[in-house]
């Protein structure tokens, strides 16, 4: 059932919560797919994201998070609910004590890198490059190179079903390979901390320098997409077993798996949320008949 988009709007002006009505997902996200949100409203503070909170779960509104949308994959026919943004407001970096960083859920994972660069910090250039938010990467435990989020952030702050501000620790957050408490649903995160150490500024950059480099060179970054499309199976990687069974530019419609890197799915052009399903099947079925691997798909749908 449809919900009562006028009165969620006129409480969204009540309390003075940006929003936009009828956004094309694909505009939201690094795939470049989606039909229409119907609604994407864009809280400026978490005393704001607590109100819009309580008002969905009350109403019972469909809703959904979004980061920089860069682990999404938004299905053709929209979403008919609310979208709630974080916006460059809930995005402060902070420096806490000498080895500490504060950040809001908004924050680009770059700029938090960039950041403890200038503070000669190390611990986060792993994460250089991974082009989401504290909010999504904390969620997805965001990772690469040896390096996961989880070997950092050491607390954050959400916001629960009945608006209240939590703080969790990261014994309690349940982070593991791409997972996470927070996939469990009702936990908006609004801000986070990490622990970092003291390090040469000079070698801390050498490294970020290397993995950027390396994004460049392995992965197809010139084409839409939403990173890695298959979890890494326990015991192999989801881009060699893909390679193995020559998969390498199977197309379906606009969706191809990536020539440059057989683990990423890629929107050639106008490719739809049923390209990409259709083409992972595909690559999911001969896979296991192949190699008897169970690949599982990373991105999150968002329908
Ligand atoms: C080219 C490319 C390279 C990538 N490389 C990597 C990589 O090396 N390692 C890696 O791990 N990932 C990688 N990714 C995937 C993606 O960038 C990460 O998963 C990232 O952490 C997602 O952050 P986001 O802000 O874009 O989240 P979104 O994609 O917007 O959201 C992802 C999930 O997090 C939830 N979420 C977002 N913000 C919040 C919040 N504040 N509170 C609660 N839930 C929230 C959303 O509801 C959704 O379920 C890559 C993607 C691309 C396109």
């Amino acid at each position: 059932m449809s919900f009562n988009r006028d009165r969620f709007l006129d409480f969204c002006e009540s309390i003075g919560c940006g929003y936009k009505t009828d956004v094309p997902l694909k505009d939201q996200t690094t795939f470049r797919i989606g039909g229409n949100a119907s609604v994407i409203c864009e809280p400026d503070s978490a005393k704001q994201i607590a109100c819009i909170i309580k008002n969905i779960y009350e109403n019972d509104i469909k809703h959904f998070v979004i980061g920089r949308g860069s682990n999404i994959l938004a299905s053709d026919s929209g979403f008919d609910g609310v979208i709630i943004k974080l916006t460059k407001s809930i995005s402060d970096i902070k420096l806490i004590g000498d080895t500490k960083i504060y950040c809001g859920a908004g924050a680009s994972l770059s700029d938090i890198c960039m950041f403890a660069l200038e503070h000669e910090l190390t611990g986060l250039e792993f994460a250089y490059g991974i082009p989401g938010t504290a909010g999504g990467g904390l969620f997805m435990n965001a990772g690469a190179y040896g390096g996961e989020l989880k070997d950092a952030v050491i607390s954050a702050h959400y916001i629960d079903r009945n608006g209240k501000l939590c703080e969790i620790n990261v014994s309690e957050m349940e982070l593991s390979y791409r997972s996470s408490i927070f996939s469990k649903g009702g936990m908006l995160i609004t801000d986070m901390i990490f622990s970092l150490e003291k390090g040469e500024k000079q070698k801390i950059k050498e490294k970020m320098d290397e993995l950027i480099g390396k994004r460049r060179d392995k992965q197809p970054l010139e084409y839409p997409s939403a990173g890695s499309t298959f979890k890494r199976p326990e015991g192999s990687y989801a881009s060699l077993l893909i390679e193995q069974c020559g998969l390498k530019g199977l197309t379906v419609g606009g969706a191809q798996v990536s020539e440059k890197h057989s683990g990423f799915v890629i929107n050639k052009g106008g490719a739809t949320f049923e390209d990409v399903i259709e083409l992972t099947d595909k690559v999911r079925d001969i896979v296991k008949k192949e190699t008897g691997f169970t690949l599982e798909l990373e991105p999150v749908i968002l329908k």
